[in-house]
């Protein structure tokens, strides 16, 4: 019979400690061998610095890769932003494109805690409760809501009750129609808040949509949804078109999760980032030790096998192991190899014209100024020049700065004909938000089954900064359970060759 030496408790403690004096050795070889990956982002709006931020917020080593990624964003402008930006008249800022942030809009609010952002009601103007609403038909206004400048509190609180009473007498229980069709989307919407162990990761939207049970809102207009809840037909054709009109420049045939989103913008407990919005992409680009090419168009994104290969109209080229395209590709001119395809969609502008000036209440059938309400409002009517007319600041009697809405372009003479006296003008073309409709047909998050990620998917159900900022959590979260974790890996890519749709599905080729 053999039997076999036992070590000795000497022997054994020398090995422990080779051990010990090895394993350094051993992290150090794998970091030395893996180089960190590098994650580039085309885009630097909310969407593109949120990823950016959640790839930070959520990644932890493994062995198979220990090291961070490198993040480069790339941001074809020269501030950082996008669709969050400011413009400045006569010498105060104002929100150009996003202004406003719902008060359960909680990606932004830690946000603004995190980067120290103070926040603030937005302008007058686009919080409903405390301005003067008319509802414009083109020749007359068919509502009107009272507005009584008084320096005494319970003179404002009488014109309030009235004004409430006012609308009740309109539109009677459509308005809780109305606020019970935005609260139960709202309470849906939280779930993608829930905490991530308990959440999903989402590989198409869909999916995304389907979990948190708002993906029936898309196959439906919100019309549609709202004569299911037997909302009034006067309500549907005036305050409900109001709103979306100014919050999506669209008719009530969009979706009824767009409608739920737009309706949501036009309650109480609005906020903004006081000096601008566009801060909060500024504020996580900054903490999150990010590489960013500012004036750096992307113009070509060329899978090469192992990586991606970014071109710029710079003339420089960039190696990217995971690249995201965080911005809508509808209007953008990127170059894929091989082309990727996605469902056709045209984005609605939106004309933002700042006029720093004095309306024309003649142009109103009105005799005075002070009679125009300070939101002109508009019913889906073609002949109507304009979707809003909201005041921004009134600096006196006849100095006021107007922000107006509008689907085409606002020339010079329409302007001179609304208004009597122009100081200033600036007008902005957004390639606004997508010309929403239903049923939605959404493209995939993962462009190529590979690690070519495209943030603005979601945009097709709704779009604002928080519905950006979730999905580019999910996106984050899709990146790190793919390229970082090899497991994930395998199992990931096999079943999503069955998840990416058709080709037949598809429409546009990029
Ligand atoms: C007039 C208007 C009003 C709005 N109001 C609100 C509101 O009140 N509340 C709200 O929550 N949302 C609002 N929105 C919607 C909101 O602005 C968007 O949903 C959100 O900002 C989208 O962010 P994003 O990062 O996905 O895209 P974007 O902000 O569009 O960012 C994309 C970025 O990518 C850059 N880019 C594009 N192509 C390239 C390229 N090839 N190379 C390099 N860089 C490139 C662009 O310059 C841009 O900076 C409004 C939008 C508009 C236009």
């Amino acid at each position: 019979m053999s039997s076999h030496p036992k070590p000795s408790f000497g022997f054994l403690l020398l090995l422990l400690l080779l051990l010990l004096s090895v394993q350094p050795l051993i992290l150090c070889l794998s970091t030395d061998a893996l180089p960190p990956p590098t994650v580039c982002i085309v885009g630097s709006g909310i969407g593109g610095s949120s990823v950016a931020h959640f790839l930070r917020h959520y990644f932890r080593p493994t062995p198979s890769q220990p090291n961070p990624p490198n993040i480069e964003i790339f941001e074809r402008r020269s501030v950082v932003g996008g669709r969050m930006a400011t413009v400045t008249i006569g010498g105060d800022t104002f929100e150009a494109g996003a202004s406003i942030l719902h008060p359960k809009n909680y990606h932004a609010r830690n946000y603004s805690k995190l980067l120290g952002l103070k926040v603030k009601p937005p302008p007058s103007s686009e919080d409903d409760d405390s301005m003067s609403l008319g509802i414009w038909d083109g020749k007359k206004f068919v509502f009107k809501t009272l507005e009584v400048d008084s320096k005494f509190p319970w003179v404002q609180k009488i014109v309030s009750y009235f004004n409430s009473f006012q609308m009740f007498f309109r539109y009677g229980f459509s308005l809780l129609k109305m606020n019970n069709f935005v609260e139960s989307t709202v309470d849906s919407f939280l779930k993608y808040y829930e905490s991530p162990e308990r959440r999903p990761i989402f590989e198409t939207v869909d999916e995304m949509l389907k979990w948190a049970g708002l993906y029936d809102l898309t196959t439906r207009t919100l019309q549609d949804e709202l004569v299911h809840i037997k909302m009034s037909p006067l309500m549907i054709e005036e305050l409900v078109t109001v709103i979306t009109r100014i919050n999506y420049g669209q008719s009530v045939s969009i979706s009824g999760l767009a409608g739920a989103v737009s309706l949501a913008g036009s309650g109480g407990g609005l906020w903004a980032i006081e000096g601008g919005n566009y801060q909060m992409a500024a504020g996580l680009i900054k903490i999150s030790n990010v590489s960013l090419h500012m004036n750096e168009e992307i113009e070509s994104i060329s899978y090469l096998g192992e990586y991606y290969e970014l071109n710029s109209t710079k003339g420089n080229s960039y190696s990217c192991d995971v690249t995201v395209v965080a911005t809508p590709l509808d209007e953008v001119n990127i170059q894929f190899t091989p082309s990727v395809s996605i469902p056709a969609r045209k984005l609605q502008h939106t004309h933002a014209t700042f006029v720093r000036g004095i309306l024309n209440p003649a142009y109103f059938g009105l005799r005075t100024v002070a009679e125009i309400p300070e939101l002109v409002g508009t019913l889906e009517d073609p002949d109507i020049p304009f979707s809003s007319i909201s005041v921004l600041v009134q600096h006196d009697e006849n100095d006021v700065t107007y922000k107006v809405f509008s689907r085409e372009l606002m020339t010079d003479a329409l302007l001179d004909s609304i208004f009597s006296a122009r100081l200033q003008t600036v007008r902005i073309n957004w390639g606004a938000y997508p010309h929403y409709k239903a049923p939605e047909v959404f493209a995939p998050f993962i462009l190529d089954g590979q690690h070519l990620y495209y943030i603005n998917a979601f945009e097709n159900a709704a779009s604002t900064m928080e519905t950006s900022a979730v999905a580019a959590e999910n996106v984050a979260r899709l990146i790190l359970s793919r390229y970082f974790s090899e497991t994930h890996l395998h199992s990931t890519i096999s079943n999503l060759k069955s998840k990416i749709p058709d080709a037949d599905t598809l429409h546009t080729n990029l």
